[in-house]
């Protein structure tokens, strides 16, 4: 079995003395708690905007609520981000987070920027029960769910690190927002759909679904509520142009083959020539790399408003597999390109930090493990 929900629930998110965290809450449920202490509903909003516009979390000094409904809510509630565990920030400016949760579980989160702007890439699991072959993540032991206070958590301790509060209207270094980090994230859509809401909401961290790119594996019968329900832009991991390698490299393909994916993504609402899909494919030196596979890949996704993201494989310790060569990279593209589609080769971006794509693994378990290594090799000698 791939994947039994209930087993991954993320833990509740109370503090020693029973309190529960209100990160993650909705409008409506957030709005819930400040009824059931008999204030007015306007004081529900005004708290909205100091946790979401104002990055806020110390009851004490969200003024406008009144000295004893911030003393009520204190009571009862607490506001808190994940821990930074640590922050480890690369030669080209990519900055990684290792955030610590409740239960002592960690994920990482990736700010990647650009000039005046800058995507921000967020996990939406504890490990990822996918094994795709070429992936680091795959290889990490735990798993559970995140749960939405801890997704919007990871956009918060971003803001705080980059002074990106309140809500800038403009030139924000958080500008984009993608849900390519440790996880699959339609394995935790309710999670992720909540998180995204409270991303999303104008009067808070506003970032907009046009900003918002959700990558999928392909959990096929997940993609069409993301479209009617959320809108944002969707993100594929197709990596091989066969069901026969594609299961191999993504063994969640044995479930959903790659004619149901492109049904799914046919079907996908696009907002004109700016809502494309982006089809991922990941560069492996001599596996899904040949001009025919280029080719075969022009084939598939014909009809389909798309570009293709050429992801040179970002090596981690053990991998199975080396990057393929430049020479092969180039005439991929080509290939793609010719065929009307854009297909820009992604940049490493963070390699010296292992922030690059597929190289995430919570470093709690890394060092775990390496302990257990050199525990063992002490022992034998
Ligand atoms: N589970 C989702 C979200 C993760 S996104 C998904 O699979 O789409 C992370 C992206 O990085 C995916 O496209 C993944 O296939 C890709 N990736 C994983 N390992 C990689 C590696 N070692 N080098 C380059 N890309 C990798």
């Amino acid at each position: 079995m791939i994947y039994a929900p209930s087993a991954f629930a993320p833990p509740p998110q109370l503090d020693a003395e029973g309190r529960t965290n209100l990160l993650g809450l909705g409008r409506a449920a957030l709005a819930e708690r400040v009824r059931a202490l008999g204030a007015k509903p306007f004081r529900a909003k005004q708290l909205w905007h100091w946790m979401y516009h104002r990055g806020i979390s110390d009851f004490g000094a969200m003024t406008t609520l009144g000295k004893p409904l911030r003393a009520q809510l204190a009571e009862r509630h607490f506001i808190a981000r994940p821990r930074v565990a640590r922050l480890e920030t690369s030669d080209d400016g990519t900055r990684k987070w290792l955030l610590g949760m409740v239960d002592g579980h960690e994920v990482e989160s990736v700010h990647i920027p650009d000039e005046d702007r800058g995507a921000l890439c967020l996990s939406s699991q504890v490990g990822c029960t996918l094994t795709c072959r070429f992936c680091h993540t795959g290889t990490q032991p735990i798993v559970r769910n995140l749960g939405a206070g801890e997704i919007v958590g990871q956009v918060m301790v971003a803001r705080d690190a980059l002074g990106e509060w309140p809500s800038p209207s403009e030139g924000r270094l958080i500008s984009s927002i993608v849900m390519m980090g440790m996880g699959e994230p339609l394995f935790n859509y309710d999670n992720v759909a909540a998180a995204l809401g409270i991303v999303m909401d104008s009067e808070g961290i506003a970032i907009s679904r046009r900003r918002i790119t959700l990558s999928t594996a392909g959990v096929v019968p997940m993609i069409g509520r993301l479209g009617e329900e959320l809108g944002v832009n969707l993100a594929v991991s197709l990596h091989a142009v066969t069901d026969e390698l594609r299961s191999r490299l993504v063994p969640l393909n044995k479930r959903y083959g790659i004619e149901a994916l492109l049904a799914a993504c046919r079907a996908y609402p696009a907002g004109g020539n700016t809502r494309r899909i982006t089809f991922e494919y990941v560069m492996l030196d001599g596996v899904n790399d040949s001009p025919a596979d280029a080719r075969a890949l022009v084939r598939l996704i014909a009809g389909i408003p798309a570009k293709v993201n050429l992801i040179p494989f970002n090596p981690w310790p053990g991998a199975p597999f080396r990057c393929s060569s430049d020479a092969a990279i180039r005439g991929f593209a080509e290939i793609v390109n010719a065929a009307g589609y854009a297909a820009p080769v992604r940049s490493p971006r963070g390699r010296d930090i292992m922030a690059a794509c597929g190289q995430l693994k919570s470093a709690s378990v890394r060092e775990r493990r390496s302990r257990a290594v050199a525990d063992r090799a002490a022992a034998a000698g």
